[in-house]
């Protein structure tokens, strides 16, 4: 199964070939829609790739602290990570990841669309 490079969903059947703009040492990239693969492509045109993050992706990384802390508080503080349930572990990383994929999909000055 190939993954979106953007957001870690299932692809669908959208692609990018750094090899059609002469770039030879970066493997083909799936997605998932036009959204992310617009995404990928303005952060290749900028040089950003996704090696080094940019201020938009640690922005959006950041993003994710509230609704961690959220989850975390409702859960209980107090709980150590080691004593969570699956299921409570399974929400912490909805939770984040659901945050992280809705920042980037913001976009930002950084990444016009
Ligand atoms: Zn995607």
């Amino acid at each position: 199964m190939t993954w979106c490079a953007i957001c870690l969903r299932k692809e669908r059947g959208f692609g990018f070939s750094p090899r059609m703009t002469g770039t030879r040492n970066l493997q083909d990239a799936h997605f998932c829609s036009m959204r992310c693969l617009n995404l990928y492509t303005a952060l290749f045109r900028k040089g950003g790739g996704m090696i080094d993050m940019t201020d938009f992706e640690r922005a959006a990384i950041y993003s994710c602290l509230k609704p961690l802390g959220e989850c975390v508080a409702e859960i209980g503080v107090d709980k150590p990570l080691s004593s969570y349930s699956k299921e409570q572990v399974l929400t912490l990383i909805e939770v984040i990841v659901t945050a992280w994929q809705d920042a980037m999909r913001k976009g930002s000055p950084e990444i016009p669309f």
